[in-house]
């Protein structure tokens, strides 16, 4: 799943390649998607005539700014933004098109359909589901260690659980949520409240320069994530444990190990990462 760096890439490619072009017909192939408003001719009504102004990103959702109205998009496991040209053949993955009057077309592609969207008139969207729930950007000046502190007194769950659910910080998934444990050293079954204030400043630093690290390096590349233009991130070479459960601690040398959190495989280092 596109997690916050992935998502970023999106938005900064999909600004280059869509703003400006005037939708003149939108086509919906698999209905679910649309999830408000919750008759699918009502989305296109709306849409069709309006330009593209701008893409913004919130979490991991990209908001697709139109003149009167946006688009909050989540991609969930595999949705792909692809501006073609309206000849380019497709496949029947292919589920919602926005048809430009350039003789070019935005195709969202999603193989497992799990992707949403809605419509809101612009300025409503940051008070609505599904953006209404979500915490703090990493990168915004509100999000501080305190910021963490106070959301993590208030609950007797694992990190990394408290973390995945978006509540006090938004855009860590199950790569980069992985990542920051292990740098800050703390085990990703630590209950939140018992987490001491020093190994919650170096929690906070590690998110924030993790997630902006991966930005840097265009996100990850695993599995079948690119970005709009088809190119790839590189930021799977930086990885410390994600995917590496039996390989070698990069620090210490000792076996990383994979367990369940949540539901969720969790790989980490048992001897840089006490649970105590
Ligand atoms: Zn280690």
């Amino acid at each position: 799943m596109p997690e916050l760096p992935e998502v970023e890439t999106v938005k900064r490619t999909l600004e280059e390649l869509i703003v400006g072009k005037r939708i003149t017909n939108v086509l919906v192939k698999w209905p679910k998607i649309i999830k408000k408003p919750d008759d699918v001719e009502a989305f296109k009504m709306k849409v069709i005539g309006q330009t593209f102004k701008g893409v913004r990103r919130r979490g991991k959702f990209l908001k697709l700014i139109l003149e009167d109205d946006v688009i909050v998009s989540h991609l969930r496991m595999e949705g792909k933004y692809k501006l073609t040209s309206i000849e380019e053949e497709f496949d029947h993955h292919t589920h919602v098109f926005f048809t430009f009057d350039d003789g070019t077309e935005l195709r969202y592609h999603d193989v497992r359909k799990f992707g949403t969207m809605h419509l809101f008139p612009i300025g409503i969207e940051e008070n609505e589901l599904p953006l209404a729930q979500l915490g703090y950007e990493p990168f915004s000046d509100q999000f501080t260690p305190e910021v963490l502190q106070q959301g993590f007194k208030k609950t007797s769950r694992k990190v990394k659980t408290v973390l995945l659910d978006q509540t006090i910080v938004v855009g860590l998934g199950n790569i980069y949520v992985d990542e920051a444990l292990f740098k800050a050293g703390i085990h990703p079954e630590r209950v939140t409240s018992t987490l001491k204030e020093n190994e919650i400043e170096e929690l906070h630093a590690e998110i924030v320069n993790t997630l902006k690290d991966a930005v840097n390096k265009g996100g990850s590349t695993i599995r079948s994530y690119v970005n709009s233009q088809g190119k790839v991130g590189t930021y799977q070479d930086s990885l410390y444990v994600y995917g590496r459960a039996g390989q070698e601690c990069k620090r210490c040398n000792g076996e990383l190990s994979k367990i369940v959190v949540g539901g969720r495989g969790t790989t980490f280092c048992p001897a840089c990462q006490i649970n105590e």
